[in-house]
């Protein structure tokens, strides 16, 4: 094989990082990086264990001198995100990586990169080849973290040993993240009755919201379409009840919605242009500046459909309206740092009912468990078929955690030269550590990595200085 990166050490690290990137891995499709990994340990003689998921696991016994230190876990995932431009020639399920060094950083041509998490793969791998002695090394290689975590909650843990824990899934360097979310999805389901609409609803759009991600923009001052579209209608109904026809918005449950759009039947036009118009100048008030692209305007809906009842459009406007969404608590810990939250991600309407998705997240368990309980008796209040899914847990922050202070010492000692003071941080997204630990039943554990910039975006890059400082600062994290 030939190799673009050079002058970077351990020379082996960055030929693995390159090796790897040559095998297709989009998540599902983790078979060839499963074989590789196994095929590797087994040249080293290893013990090696995959499981029917293609999750897999490696050990390596301990080497000269440190017979009696604890064994340590290293933890990563297989799977990548498949992203490109739209020029971009690249079928992700049989083409390599085409990997390029430019400016001290590593690209991929038009495509994502897979640093996130190739370079948690590529350490373990170098790792279990080096000569350097080191205790006894535990290596979990997880599936489809970026789609369903289903390899960290489906694997069996009754092999692992270790109860210390490197995550290697982050991408801020001098950063050790301590805790992360958990979330779960809430599906708030109203069933409805339908009755002829006699005339061609008015169909009312919000769109040009800036949106984001559910979990880290969610203590903006950013709107939701979907609760925008509660106050307007809200605001309508008490002017004049009218029939709702449809409703439909956002299209991600853990994205901040963009956009709704609502059907309505049985009232002036000139009613909603009047109440449109009080709204919008209040709106120009209150709106942040990311949201001021926000428009509401009018069209006509599609006829003969069918509506619903003054009673279930009033219930539909009370959910959306009254549904919790947004910051449910702070962290007493973290500055700034949110502990619980919702969204209220997604509104759909089909044949016989409309449906509510809201994305949970929390960084503690029993919070979150308990704001799971206020939609659920929320949604009883209106009769709401409540239904829960996609539940993991919350990676719970510990103080004092031993591999913490060994990191912010460690990093000083090695790179104090750098100018950069390493630091803890606790984060509002989720993380593989919050499942493995609890499946361990407990686990000193830190999440960190080098500096990837841009993820899940075909402008992905890696620092190759700032990866070469982190083979450094592992290798002495396990050796302390
Ligand atoms: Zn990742």
């Amino acid at each position: 094989m030939r190799y673009v990166i050079d002058g970077y050490e351990p020379k082996r690290l960055f030929e693995i990082f390159e090796e790897i990137s040559s095998i297709p891995r989009g998540s599902g499709n983790e078979k060839g990086i499963a074989d590789y990994i196994c095929s590797f340990a087994k040249d080293l003689g290893l013990f090696c264990l995959r499981d029917q998921n293609n999750n897999v696991f490696v050990r390596k016994n301990a080497g000269k001198g440190y017979e009696n230190a604890p064994a340590f876990l290293l933890q990563g995932h297989t799977d990548m995100v498949c992203e490109k431009n739209a020029v971009t020639v690249h079928d992700f399920a049989t083409d390599p990586i085409k990997l390029y060094v430019d400016g001290g950083f590593l690209k991929a041509k038009g495509t994502t990169l897979g640093a996130d998490d190739g370079v948690a793969v590529a350490m373990m791998l170098a790792l279990l080849e080096s000569s350097e002695d080191m205790p006894t090394l535990e290596c979990l290689f997880t599936v489809e973290e970026e789609t369903s975590l289903k390899g960290a909650e489906s694997f069996d843990y009754s092999v692992v040993t270790a109860r210390k824990m490197i995550n290697m899934d982050s991408e801020d360097e001098g950063v050790a993240v301590v805790s992360s979310a958990g979330g779960a999805d809430v599906l708030l389901e109203l069933l409805t009755d339908r009755i002829p609409c006699p005339d061609r609803p008015i169909r009312i759009k919000v769109t040009g919201l800036m949106g984001g991600h559910s979990g880290c923009d969610i203590h903006t001052c950013r709107q939701n379409a979907n609760r925008l579209m509660g106050r307007i209608l809200s605001r309508l109904y008490a002017r004049k009840p009218f029939n709702l026809v449809s409703i439909n918005g956002g299209n991600m449950k853990n994205a901040i919605a963009r956009e709704c759009v609502a059907e309505i039947s049985v009232i002036d036009r000139e009613i909603i242009e009047n109440e449109l118009d009080i709204l919008r100048a209040e709106l120009e008030a209150e709106l942040c500046e990311e949201d001021k692209k926000l428009k509401i305007y009018l069209d006509k809906g599609r006829a003969s459909q069918k509506m619903l009842t003054y009673k279930d459009t009033s219930s539909v406007i009370s959910l959306l309206t009254l549904t919790p969404n947004g910051v449910f608590s702070m962290s007493p810990v973290f500055d700034r740092l949110v502990r619980t939250s919702c969204n209220c991600g997604v509104v759909e309407t089909s044949e016989d009912s409309v449906r509510i998705w809201i994305k949970t997240r929390s960084s503690q368990n029993s919070e979150h468990e308990y704001l799971i309980s206020v939609l659920r008796r929320f949604g009883t209040v209106f009769g709401a078929r409540f239904e829960l899914s996609g539940v993991y847990e919350a990676w719970d922050y510990v103080e004092n955690s031993p591999l913490a202070r060994d990191f912010l010492r460690i990093y000083s000692e090695l790179f104090g030269e750098l100018g950069i003071t390493p630091r803890t941080e606790a984060i509002h997204a989720g993380l593989e550590c919050g499942t493995i630990i609890s499946r361990l039943g407990g686990c000193d554990a830190i999440a960190i990595g080098p500096n990837v910039y841009d993820i899940h975006s075909p402008d992905e890059r890696l620092d190759l200085e700032s990866f070469e400082r982190f083979w450094k600062l592992v290798l002495a994290l396990i050796r302390a």
